[in-house]
């Protein structure tokens, strides 16, 4: 990948991040891969497509690095759960047969898994020894009739974010726009009219997405393909007929919404699917964007009815959680769309993480936590366990990374990140939510742990 390319990636004009700022994103620094390389973005982003096969070439150790990581889930085809790479070793790299190698792994993954389409992620080693990744993959596509998408991720270019880009810009290159969608199934006599829609960013993260899906059934909105969570080859290929895009994670695909937007006219708008009146706003989101009065109107009677049907449901769980304080640590859309979540809940949020927030998430922050809303610029053990201890939070609730801290702190702990087991998305995800909380917050191991041991208690 040249230079210009990676700068225009970094300098996405749609990324609230950038307005304001003169160079865009900050450059890679040698060495630091720290948090995720570009590579592990890329995989990260297109790793969900579940009926395709993904090959790492390069040395076996950066497959190993990030694979399966993700809590991201399948219905169908679990093709993408294959670790793949093509194990460059030294004597590759000295005799020049890292192509070759290339070709046979590509070869066999057709051969043996018949994927609908198979992804190449580039890496730091390839990338440095010149590997004409495109020119291998154009070749094996022709050879062997299944599309080979070429994916120049190599670590060094960059940070995880800038690999989310690459991969958004992979698709928008050699997927999107390659097929038509099959026709709509023919509505019955009387019934509403579908409209075709499109989710950037949304990872299906334990299934969490299959909570909003018959919702937009429901409505009529038929799901032309999903970046990238239980996404199909075929589906995504379709996303340029998409009437309405939603934005999911506010940072990392800004610049497929918007090319969508500027090559097909497929506008978006950035949304959140964690919290009662976050669910809500997204479907008037896709309501208000395609511009259909009957669509509006069947939204507005779903939400009415969704909306009192979770608040009988949340009732009990809402008595348990008043009053009790909680310090967020998570990023990007999370850092906002969580805060109004534990707000319906009747929570307190002592500080929340903004690490990875763009401009708009910190906006969003202040106007749902006022002017005295607390930011954390950094996720330090130490930081995090002052500012529970500090302000009297009864969880912390964050990444798995931070787990041991918590809980070596014996501080009550909920992932929120996408190793999370529970499915937190769209109206009965807040459900799950308080049920987690109010299982964390009560379980009785809390007040076990922080007695004195056995021993300790005899010496006194
Ligand atoms: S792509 Fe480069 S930085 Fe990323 S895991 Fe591989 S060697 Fe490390």
């Amino acid at each position: 990948m040249r230079t210009q390319e990676i700068d225009a990636l970094l300098d996405e004009p749609s990324c609230p991040h950038n307005q304001g700022q003169k160079a865009g994103c900050a450059r890679a620094t040698p060495g630091a891969a720290a948090g995720g390389c570009a590579f592990d973005g890329a995989q990260i982003t297109l790793l969900p497509i579940a009926d395709a096969a993904h090959i790492i070439h390069g040395p076996i150790s950066c497959a190993g690095s990030s694979w399966d990581n993700r809590g991201t889930r399948s219905t169908g085809p679990t093709m993408w759960r294959v670790g793949m790479t093509t194990d460059l070793s030294e004597t590759d790299l000295v005799m020049g047969g890292s192509e070759e190698r290339l070709r046979h792994a590509i070869k066999q993954a057709i051969d043996d898994y018949a994927p609908a389409a198979v992804f190449v992620y580039n890496t730091c080693v390839p990338a440095l020894t010149g590997d004409d990744l495109e020119a291998t993959c154009s070749s094996a596509a022709q050879r062997w009739g299944t599309p080979v998408v070429p994916v120049d991720c190599a670590g060094f270019y960059g940070s995880k974010n800038l690999g989310n880009r690459i991969a958004g810009e992979a698709l928008l290159n050699h997927v999107i726009g390659t097929r038509e969608p099959e026709p709509p199934a023919d509505p019955p006599a009387g019934a509403a009219r579908s409209h075709d829609i499109g989710l950037i960013g949304e990872f299906n993260i334990a299934g969490e997405f299959w909570h909003v899906l018959p919702l937009l059934d429901e409505l009529g909105l038929r799901l032309l393909s999903s970046i990238s969570g239980d996404a199909r080859f075929r589906e995504l290929q379709t996303l340029h007929r998409s009437e309405a895009n939603m934005v999911v994670c506010s940072k990392a695909l800004m610049n497929v919404a918007r090319q969508c937007h500027e090559r097909y006219g497929t506008p978006y708008f950035e949304g959140s699917l964690y919290g009662v009146a976050d669910t809500s706003a997204a479907l008037r989101g896709f309501a208000e964007l395609i511009g259909d009065p009957d669509l509006s109107e069947r939204t507005e009677r779903l939400i009415a009815r969704e909306e009192a049907r979770i608040d009988a449901e949340l009732a009990p769980y809402r008595e348990r959680l008043r009053g009790r304080r909680a310090l967020l640590y998570t990023g990007g859309v999370k850092s906002w769309s969580v805060v109004s979540a534990l707000h319906d809940l009747g929570m307190e949020v002592v500080a929340t993480g903004t690490t990875k927030s763009t401009e708009a998430d910190k906006a969003r922050i202040q106007a749902l936590m006022g002017d005295d809303a607390r930011m954390l610029d950094s996720g330090a053990p130490r930081t995090l366990i002052d500012t529970v201890r500090g302000h009297d939070a009864d969880v912390l609730i964050a990444g798995g990374r931070n787990m041991y801290t918590a809980y070596k702190a014996r501080i009550p702990f909920l992932d929120i990140n996408q190793e999370r087991p529970h499915a937190y998305a769209g109206y009965d995800g807040m459900i799950e939510l308080a049920r987690q909380l109010c299982r964390t917050i009560d379980s009785p191991i809390w007040r076990q742990v922080r007695e004195p041991a056995p021993w300790e208690a005899a010496a006194s």
